[in-house]
């Protein structure tokens, strides 16, 4: 036995959906999430412009080792002019050692001042760089400025001729040669240690971030992404727990008591299903007001809970019906025993207020798995049997069979069927079988004359088989079978239109109307439109309307639409006739030109003699109208004859035709008995 919890009773809810609950989750996962973003974007930029000033120190470095290297070999240059200038080979190549050097010395200048001044010039950036280029002793600066000064001197004595002396020379290129590169060397050494201690710098402060960044998203995840889904796991929860719950008696719904009965009929425990239906619940509602009613279906569930044992489901699947499924439960005594316990107490008044409340209840009963053994179909039996019982008597308990099962499964097949058929054009499978209806005023041994054909619906499916309307008809609904009417309408007006282009200039065809269809208010447009689609005019067709349809559900301006048909040449017949239940007077609702007798009658002609006055009477009362007389059903000769002599106007049954498909009826009017005709429909040309 399964424990699935049967809901407490609630007093009065508020609803119980609380769209505050998920504003506020909604909003605090966006607060979240801008948080976070925010952290891990400050991250990225502070990296990113921390190796952006790192690279460009890095560069600025790199240039300055190229400078110093030009600026090394600029002084060898000089020391190799200075050679030149005190050892020419001739005058010329004593002023071109002059120039030279001039020029070296510029550029030895200019390169220089590029490289200590301005306030983030590399030489001032550490401090032993510092030193070097300006405060130690022997600093670069100091050297350079002393030495481009000398040469200044030289080169201005060298253009007026006035040396320089060997000493000098000698000095300078020594310097040139020696001091002078050893300092840039030296300059060049301390800016490469610069740039590795910045490599190693930044390697660590990697790391550093990246431990960092692992932390910060352990955090965020920690108390941020963690909690939020936290909530929105326990908002979903709270969500599908009241979907699924009916908010007014806190039982569960339709949909959660469905998937609960197919978890348990799946694991293979039976289980004993009966449908409660209130008995006058809307007249209570109605009189005493909502509030009372409220207060009445809660106390309904508290009275089946009552009833039940703590694994048990009760539901509410609808306005006043319940379901209980008694788990475990897999024989029909023991589901009876409680079915009987939850009508007798639901038959005690409800005190609401000042006012006593009068319940009743009537029960359904059907038990998985003896009845059935899917949830829809043991569902559906419970259902039925509810229905039945209703039926017979309110406040019983009826019960399913086996057979309810198979006709249930049965139906949905057929629907399951019908609606795969259907395409955009029609509906495969279906089509109008045409059934002759035969004069009897005519001498049978002069031959046959044909008034008309009934139109009647037949499907073939490739797996289902045949299948009669009798069968799908009651299954299929309102909108499958108007469905359907207009489909074998269709083919029976182009079958008429052909044998009428074929010379049978007077034939007629008899359509159907079920009841879904003459509830349509637009009815007689749509048959006069395929009337005209087929190339037809009204007069080529009768409408059966049983009386049953006639009764009730059409509406006024339905019969005058229909009526106006028959103003332009339809003729409206009304079909079973004996068979309803209609007072006489709904004869009068709707002006008529035919009815057809219903093949009961007919076929208990010659063998209860109670028939024949019943045709008697009938033929009776319709000539007083001033209607004909069809009868249906006719098997047998002696049928005809006795019809012919109670003065019936027409006939139709397997006597004279079986309802034909298209190519059977043409064999039958063209070489058949419905060759030798006689009267005023002409004869069938042999082929088309
Ligand atoms: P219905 O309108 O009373 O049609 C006459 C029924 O009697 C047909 O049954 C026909 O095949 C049957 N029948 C004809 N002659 C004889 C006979 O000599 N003996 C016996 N035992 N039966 C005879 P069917 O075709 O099975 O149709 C059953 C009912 O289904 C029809 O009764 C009609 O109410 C309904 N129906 C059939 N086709 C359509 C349709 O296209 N639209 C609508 N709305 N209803 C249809
Ligand atoms: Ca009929
Ligand atoms: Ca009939």
């Amino acid at each position: 036995m399964t424990s699935l919890p049967t809901a407490p009773i609630p007093a009065a809810r508020p609803p119980r959906v609380r769209p505050d609950l998920v504003l506020a989750t909604q909003r605090r996962l966006a607060r979240g999430y801008v948080i976070a973003l925010s952290l891990i974007a400050a991250l990225t930029i502070g990296a990113g412009w921390f190796l952006s000033a790192l690279v460009e120190r890095q560069s600025e470095d790199a240039m300055v080792i190229n400078r110093a290297g030009a600026q090394r070999v600029l002084s060898e240059r000089i020391a190799a002019l200075l050679a030149d200038l005190v050892h020419p080979r001739n005058r010329t190549s004593r002023l071109d050692a002059i120039e030279g050097i001039d020029d070296a010395v510029r550029r030895l200048e200019t390169s220089h001042a590029s490289l200590v001044s301005g306030p983030d010039a590399p030489a001032r950036e550490t401090s032993s760089l510092h030193f070097h280029y300006f405060a130690g002793p022997g600093a670069l600066d100091r050297t350079m400025t002393d030495f481009i000064a000398r040469m200044r001197t030289i080169l201005a004595a060298a253009r007026d001729n006035a040396g320089p002396s060997e000493e000098e020379v000698a000095a300078l290129r020594a310097q040139a040669l020696g001091f002078l590169p050893d300092a840039l060397q030296m300059a060049v050494g301390l800016h490469e240690a610069a740039s590795r201690g910045r490599v190693a710098y930044a390697r660590s402060v990697h790391h550093t971030a990246i431990g960092f960044a692992l932390g910060l998203l352990a955090l965020e995840a920690l108390f941020i992404f963690w909690p939020l889904s936290r909530q929105v796991g326990q908002l979903a929860r709270t969500l599908s727990r009241e979907a699924s719950i009916d908010p007014l008696t806190g039982l569960m719904n339709r949909r959660a008591i469905t998937t609960a009965l197919g978890e348990a009929l799946t694991r293979g425990t039976p289980v004993a299903v009966i449908v409660v239906d209130l008995d006058h619940f809307k007249e209570v509602n109605d009189a005493a007001g909502h509030a009372a009613g409220d207060a009445l279906l809660r106390a309904v569930a508290a009275r089946l809970i009552e009833c039940v044992r703590p694994g048990d489901i009760v539901g509410r699947i609808g306005g006043d019906e319940f379901t209980v499924f008694l788990m475990g439960v897999g024989d029909v005594a023991t589901a009876r025993i409680v079915a009987d316990r939850m009508r007798d107490s639901l038959h005690r008044p409800v005190i609401h207020g000042d006012r006593t409340l009068r319940l009743g209840a009537t029960l359904g009963v059907a038990v998985a798995p003896l009845d059935a053994d899917t949830p829809e179909v043991i569902l559906r039996a419970a259902d039925e049997a509810l229905i039945r019982a209703k039926r017979e008597s309110r406040g019983t308990i009826g019960h399913a069979s086996r057979g309810d099962a198979d006709r249930i499964t049965r139906a949905a097949a057929i629907i399951g069927a019908f609606d795969a058929s259907c395409t955009e054009t029609g509906i495969t499978g279906i089509s109008a079988h045409l059934q002759p209806i035969i004069s009897l005023r005519v001498d049978p041994e002069a031959g046959i004359e044909v008034l008309s054909f009934e139109a009647l619906a037949r499907w073939s499916h490739p797996t289902l088989g045949q299948i009669s309307p009798g069968e799908f008809l009651p299954v299929i609904g309102p909108e499958r079978t108007a469905r359907l009417g207009a489909a074998v309408r269709d083919d029976a007006l182009r079958i008429l239109a052909d044998l009428r282009a074929r010379g049978l200039t007077g034939a007629r065809v008899a359509l159907n109307l079920s009841a879904g269809e003459v509830m349509r208010p637009d009815i007689a447009l749509e048959i006069e439109a395929q009337v005209q689609a087929a190339g037809l005019s009204l007069d080529a067709i009768e409408i059966e309307i049983t009386e049953e349809v006639l009764l009730d559900r059409v509406s006024d301006r339905t019969l005058e639409h229909l009526a106006a048909l028959r103003g332009r040449g339809a003729k409206l017949m009304l079909d079973d006739f004996g068979t309803g239940t209609s007072g006489l007077s709904q004869l009068l609702r709707l002006p008529l030109d035919a009815v057809k007798l219903d093949k009961t009658f007919v076929q208990r002609l010659g063998v209860d003699d109670r028939a024949a006055e019943i045709v008697r009477a009938t033929m009776s009362l319709a000539r007083g109208l001033g209607l004909e007389v069809i009868a249906e059903g006719v098997e047998t000769e002696q049928q005809a004859a006795h019809l012919r002599t109670l003065d019936c106007d027409a006939a139709q049954g397997f006597l004279f035709a079986r309802p034909m498909a298209r190519t059977a009826l043409e064999a039958w009017l063209t070489t058949g008995p419905g060759a030798q005709r006689t009267g005023a429909v002409h004869r069938l040309a042999r082929s088309a």
